[in-house]
């Protein structure tokens, strides 16, 4: 690796922009220092990969409305529970008199919708290509069991569109670090056309600081060239995890699909299929819409358009503790990460 540091150090050929579009990936870097390992000529820029952060506020006002049904209970991951919808978060609803509950696994839902058969129980799913198998396993559960006071309201997305987007609305970059997780289960091949067409590489990478230092190495190396490099082969594959593809097949079809910032992508998410729509809680229809806080600049972040600290609120008004927006709330959002790893960019 001493050859692979020294030469990201010391580099200094033609100025190159290089965007990570996972959450995991945006901490890793922060958390190990990678910025401070490369010369000013490389820059790495956070792209649309955290989960939390890309939902739209239309879709955290909607499971406001829902937890305040009295026939309800809104069950989410905690990171949900403190993202803004436009005048509030699932944890002032639930200060209100919501009924919300946060768990560590969707299955907790179904365990407490077995528990409570008076009250419909509406998982909050959200996530990328890596999260929808989870889901499908709970469908799995719930059919298998007859539960019939189990749903999700779904926002759930897929990372080759929104890829093409910034490419398509962004340009500015010169190589992505393909997201380890994602591509596990869309396998490497997932980018091919995206690097074939725009004549950028692409690096699937593992999540250790050196498999992130090797991955921004062959991408410096590769600059121009359209080629998908998986360096992650110990848990990537060329066709992914063709079960799990087969598992989302059966439940989810293809779906427009808004975006943080970036408003709708078309076909760049996945909805629940109308033989299954006894378990969607209203999935359907959400668009973009304002943010609690005008002066939040998450969609610009979240684009790679500014750095967050570029955002005149960034450490002031806004911080982890007192987040103005979805990317200082989650962990793998980039606001977070620059904030408590201090990441220079
Ligand atoms: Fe939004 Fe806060 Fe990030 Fe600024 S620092 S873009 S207000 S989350």
């Amino acid at each position: 690796m001493t050859d692979i540091h020294s030469y990201l150090k010391n580099y200094d050929g033609p100025p190159v922009r290089l965007m990570e579009v996972c959450g995991t990936h945006t901490a890793q870097i922060s958390r190990c220092g990678i910025v401070s390992m490369l010369s000013p000529s490389i820059h790495m820029i956070s792209g649309p990969g955290c989960p939390v952060c890309v939902t739209v506020t239309a879709y955290i006002d909607r499971l406001v409305k829902l937890c305040m049904e009295p026939e309800n209970v809104v069950v989410s991951f905690g990171d949900m529970l403190r993202v803004k919808g436009s005048h509030k978060n699932l944890n002032d609803a639930k200060a209100e008199g919501g009924r919300v509950r946060m768990v560590y696994s969707p299955q907790d839902a179904l365990k407490m919708a077995v528990a409570d058969p008076k009250h419909t129980y509406i998982f909050a799913a959200v996530g990328f290509e890596t999260t929808a198998p989870v889901y499908t396993m709970l469908l799995e559960e719930a059919e298998a069991s007859g539960v019939k006071n189990l749903k999700i309201l779904t926002s759930l997305k897929t990372m080759p569109p929104v890829i093409d987007w910034i490419c398509e609305n962004q340009g500015g970059v010169d190589g992505f670090l393909a997201p380890g997780h994602v591509s596990v289960i869309t396998g490497s091949r997932a980018f091919a056309p995206l690097a074939e067409k725009y004549g950028i590489p692409f690096a699937v990478a593992g999540f250790e600081g050196e498999q992130i230092l090797a991955a921004i190495y062959a991408l410096v190396k590769k600059r121009g060239k359209g080629e998908v490099m998986n360096l992650y082969p110990s848990a990537v594959t060329e066709e992914g995890n063709v079960s799990a593809q087969r598992m989302v097949e059966k439940y989810f079809e293809p779906c427009d699909a808004a975006w943080r910032g970036m408003g709708t992508i078309p076909a760049s998410g996945i909805i629940l299929r109308g033989e299954y729509a006894r378990y969607d809680a209203g999935s359907a229809g959400l668009n973009e819409d304002c943010g609690a806080n005008a002066n939040c600049r998450c969609a610009e972040v979240l684009t790679g358009a500014i750095s967050p600290l570029e955002c005149p609120l960034f450490g002031s008004c806004c911080n982890p503790q007192s987040p103005q927006g979805a990317c200082m709330v989650s962990m793998e959002g980039s606001c977070y990460n620059y904030y408590v790893n201090t990441r220079k960019v």
